[in-house]
């Protein structure tokens, strides 16, 4: 490995990482020298892919399940991540779902599935990461005047744009940007940097109902100016960037990965 790696002697925790942007992650944060791990949820299939491609370049990383929204789950993926590697850095919250439903149809089971597995999951990752943060330097103070641990969290889009027939998911984010601006103004004198990524429309199985079927698929172009649906890698890309101590003045801020779909789209030949 090359000593140009960003993430070097790193240790990252990617919730929700057997498929779509946490694989990619995973895969791009342990190719920047990052040991990763590799969390799923049901089956184990995605999580071992991604750790065979990461052994294949001579990456580190376990996989581990663990459902996100139960307080015993993350704590025993925390416990298993010091086990095997000693300390954490870098807390991806990226789990998600939808369980869509217009408003007037929608059950408490579809609401409480959303906001449990997207907001609640990042309050319970991101106390177990905060608190880990905090033990290892006041047994090991850095050198350097440098973050002490990084909590990304991811959004969406959705954090602004509303979205008739997934309220719950836009709840969901939106709660996400307020969690994450009132953690990072909590812990930035702790110096833990906290920010966001949302991502506009990117080719995962999330969404695979919109993009792969081609009538739908021209509606979804409309709204995105650069006129293509974005790659899990463009994600994880700045994921590195903002894991990395190159963005270390930066806390508190969402960095939309979108093509420009925040840019009131609609309005370019209709104002
Ligand atoms: P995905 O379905 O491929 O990934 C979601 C992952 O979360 C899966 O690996 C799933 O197993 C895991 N997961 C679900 N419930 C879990 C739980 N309780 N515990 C642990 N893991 C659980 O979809 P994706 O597009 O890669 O989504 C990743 C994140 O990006 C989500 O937070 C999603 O809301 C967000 N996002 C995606 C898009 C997009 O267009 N794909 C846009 C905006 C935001």
């Amino acid at each position: 490995m090359t000593s140009h790696q960003r993430l070097a002697n790193s240790v990252a925790i990617i919730t929700g990482s057997s498929s779509g942007i946490g694989k990619a992650i995973a895969i791009e944060m342990a190719r920047e020298g990052a040991s990763v791990v590799i969390n799923f949820h049901k089956t184990s299939e995605g999580a071992d892919d991604a750790l065979a491609q990461i052994q294949a370049f001579g990456g580190k990383g376990i996989t581990v399940k663990a459902d996100v929204s139960k307080e015993e789950d993350v704590k025993n993926l925390f416990a298993r991540t010091i086990e095997a590697f000693g300390r954490l850095d870098i807390l991806v919250n990226n789990t998600g779902r939808q369980m869509d439903a217009p408003f007037l149809e929608m059950t408490l089971e579809q609401w409480d599935g959303v906001i449990s597995t997207n907001l609640t999951s990042q309050f319970l990752c991101s106390k177990e990461a905060a608190h880990q943060f905090v033990k290892q330097a006041k047994e090991n103070p850095k050198d350097e005047d440098l973050s002490i641990g990084k909590i990304i969290c991811m959004s969406s889009v959705h954090d602004m744009i509303p979205w008739a027939g997934h309220v719950n998911y836009a709840a969901s984010k939106g709660g996400v940007l307020m969690f994450m601006k009132s953690i990072a103004q909590e812990l930035a004198p702790l110096k833990i940097r906290v920010n966001a990524i949302s991502p506009g429309a990117i080719k995962t199985p999330i969404n695979k109902e919109v993009w792969g079927d081609p009538e739908k698929l021209p509606g979804l172009l409309d709204l995105i100016p650069y006129k293509r649906i974005g790659k899990p890698e463009d994600v994880a890309k700045a994921t590195i960037w903002l894991a990395s101590d190159e963005s270390d003045y930066v806390t508190g801020e969402t960095l939309y990965i979108d093509g420009g779909m925040m840019l009131y789209p609609e309005f370019a030949d209709n104002g």
